[in-house]
Formats: structure tokens, sequence, C-alpha cells
């Protein structure tokens, strides 16, 4: 379950790390208005769940109220890489001189929680640690005693940051960590954390996710899920009971169990593809799992075409066959190109059975995850 950043920031806030005033808004007036209580200059951020915000035109900063009435109208109502922005985080611009990032993840290989301090900040991290891997400090930190204090120092001498921010910054590391722990978190990461004129430490963005099997126990953060699911796909998934996670290509995944559905991403990945998403309808696949699981990927606006991966077990390859058929039968125009593959339990029926005026039939995975790639890339608008 991943926070906004205002939600993010309410949290990091709260816990005592130093945010910028703020304010959110969901209308051009409001946003002014913020804009006005809060001084000028100030940063008119989308609040959308995507990272690369500035560069996509996400982010503006104002000095006047002119201009925020203009940034605001412009950035309300966006499409950003797919998402629609209605609200927008009306905030203090911060007046840096550097950009940090730090960060708490899980280390799966080393089975510890790391926490991270790069001076690369500002930048997407991912490309630092693919780059120069060695711009990030890491530091593991063993969960049964947390991070001591002196480990948050090490990680920060060894960024290479500030001496005269060092000690602010360590402090918001650890923070960082015993939020990170006490939330159930899965990341939590500032980026950038910005260095002011002043030598003061602010956290400029936020990012949090939570573990969501965690979210029975962390009730608060159950609530900011509501407020968080205006993603009308992810809140479509929660209705639905489904497992579904979005990606930014155009092929839409659809599959029952886990490991499945990760093999079909690898595969479409493999053959020059890019997956839509991540969607695992789970056991049986009666026609109205199915049914949900089309108007998903249809209802996404960046897929393209759609290869279905079914493994029949206890779910029979006949039975999703008819349930694959009845949910396109209700349609008028199949609004975009479905590729299926049925193996396991029944499957030769489930085959026979499917309408192919329908969908296009493949008899190996690797065809029919090639076959949806060609026709994402033929249809690709
Ligand atoms: P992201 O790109 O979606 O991760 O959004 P961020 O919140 O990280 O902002 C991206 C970039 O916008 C930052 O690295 C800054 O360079 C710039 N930015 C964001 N907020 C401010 C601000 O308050 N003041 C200034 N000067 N720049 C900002
Ligand atoms: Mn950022």
């Amino acid at each position: 379950m991943k926070l906004h950043e205002y939600q993010a920031k309410r949290v990091f806030a709260e816990a005592g790390i130093p945010t910028p005033d703020a304010e959110l808004a969901e209308t051009v007036d409001a946003a002014v208005d913020a804009a006005e209580a809060i001084g000028y200059p100030v940063a008119i951020k989308a609040q959308v769940q995507v990272g690369g915000r500035g560069k996509a035109g996400g982010i503006k900063l104002v000095d006047d109220a002119d201009e925020a009435r203009e940034a605001a109208d412009e950035i309300l109502g966006m499409d950003l890489k797919g998402y629609h922005v209605d609200r927008v985080l009306v905030e203090e611009a911060v007046d840096f001189t550097n950009e940090l990032y730090v960060g708490v993840t899980m280390d799966r290989g080393e089975g510890k929680p790391v926490a991270m301090v790069s001076t690369r900040g500002g930048v997407n991290i991912e490309e630092v640690a693919a780059e120069d891997p060695d711009a990030i400090a890491r530091e593991h930190v063993d969960p049964a005693f947390g991070m001591h204090p002196y480990q948050a120092r090490k990680a920060v001498y060894d960024a290479g940051v500030d001496r005269t921010v060092a000690n602010d910054v360590a402090s918001v590391l650890t923070t960082l960590y015993d939020l990170w722990a006490a939330k159930d978190g899965a990341d939590a990461e500032i980026n950038p954390l910005m260095i002011t004129a002043d030598d003061e430490v602010v956290a400029a963005d936020a990012v949090m996710n939570i573990d969501g099997d965690a979210l029975f126990r962390q009730p608060d953060l159950a609530e900011m899920q509501e407020e968080a699911a205006e993603d009308d796909l992810e809140a479509k998934a929660n209705d639905y009971g489904f497992d579904y996670v979005r990606l930014d290509g155009n092929v839409g995944i659809i599959g029952n169990g886990a490991g499945l559905v990760m093999t079909t991403l690898d595969l479409v990945d493999h053959y020059g593809g890019q997956p839509a998403n991540f969607l695992d309808i789970g056991g049986g696949a009666k026609a109205e799992r199915v049914t949900n699981a089309l108007d998903m990927v249809f209802s996404d606006e960046n897929v393209d075409a759609v290869v279905f991966n079914i493994f029949g077990g206890i779910t029979r390859g006949d039975e999703v066959a008819q349930g694959i058929n009845e949910a396109l039968e209700a349609f008028d125009e199949i609004p975009k190109r479905v590729v299926v593959r049925l193996a396991g339990t029944n499957a030769e029926e489930g085959m026979e059975i499917l309408n192919t005026d329908l969908v296009t039939v493949e008899k190996t995975l690797e065809d029919a995850v090639q076959r949806a790639v060609e026709y994402a890339e033929e249809d690709s608008q």
C-alpha cells in the first residue's frame, strides 16, 4: 500500500522530520488560497503515485497569485503518466543548495533492513544505483536492535554528506528507520532531502509504502489507504479482490497464481514488450471473475493488447474458456485484442470451446506472449 506524498509527509512530520508548510487542494481557487496563505514562492505538486513528476510537468514553482492560478489550472486535471491529477499539494518552496537521498528498505539478499544515504539526491535513485553503486552508502540494520545512532552517522559520513548538516541528516535517517519499522514499512524514502542555504534539512518529497498484509495493525494508515485509492483501477482491484499492481507498459496481463503472472511479466519483457500490470485473479475463474479482470485491463488507457495466461488445476480450463467467452460476448465491440493460453486440467477442452472470433488462442506461453506483444505494438495509439 502506497501513501501519497502529502500523506507520507504528514506521517514523517508527526515523527519529527522537518517538512515544508503545505496544504492539499482540489480546485484552482483552493490552490491559490493556499499559496496566498503560505506565502511565495510556493511549489505546486501533482499528487499522483509516480516518480519523475517534475520532468513530466507535474511540479511548478510560482512567485505570485497569477502564476499559482495558471500552474494549478494546468496541473489539476492533467494526465500524468496515465494518472489523472485531481489533487495538488501547495507547499512552501525550499531554497536549497543540495539535494540528498535517504531511504530504508528490505534487502532481501541479506535478509535485513538497509538504510541508504546518497549525495546524488533529486534524481531517480535506481539510475544512480545502476550507474554508480558506490554513490549510495548502505548500512544494514539488525531489526532486533534497531538502528544505532552510530550506524546512521556512519552511513551519512560514508556518503560524504557535508559535516555541518551530518548530525541532522543522521537524525532524519534514524527517525525514518524507526518509522519504517513501527509502521510495517516496505520502503520509506526522502528524495530529495534538501539542504537549505541556512543549513537546515527539509524533506521536499516523501515516499512511504506499507506492507499491505500488516494494515490490520495499522488502523491510521488503513484509513489513509481509503483516501489514497483515488486510482480507479486500484480501487476496482480492491473491490474485486484481485492482487493488482499497475505498471507503465501497454501489454495487459491476466493470470491465476502469482508465480504464473510473474513469469508472464518476465516473458513480455523478454519479447520486447512492456507489461501494463500484474493481475492475479486467484483460484476459480468463473465468468464473473473473468469479466471483472477484463474490465480492469480494458479500462486501463495504457493497455493496447491483453494476454490471458491460465493454468488449470482446481480451476478447469473449460470453465475458464466458458468464462472468457461469456465475458467477451457481453461487449458490442471488444476494445483490445485478447490472446489466451490455457494449460493444465481440461486445457484441450477449453481451447476447443474458446470463441476464436473473440480471442486469439495460442498453445504455448511463448507464442501467446509474443502474439500479445505484436498486437500491442500494432495497436498502440
Ligand atoms: P518527483 O520528481 O516526482 O520525485 O518529485 P519531487 O518532489 O522529488 O521533486 C522533483 C524536483 O523538483 C526536486 O528534486 C527539486 O529539484 C524540484 N522541487 C521540488 N520541490 C521544490 C521546492 O520546494 N523548491 C525547489 N526549488 N525545487 C523543488
Ligand atoms: Mn522525489
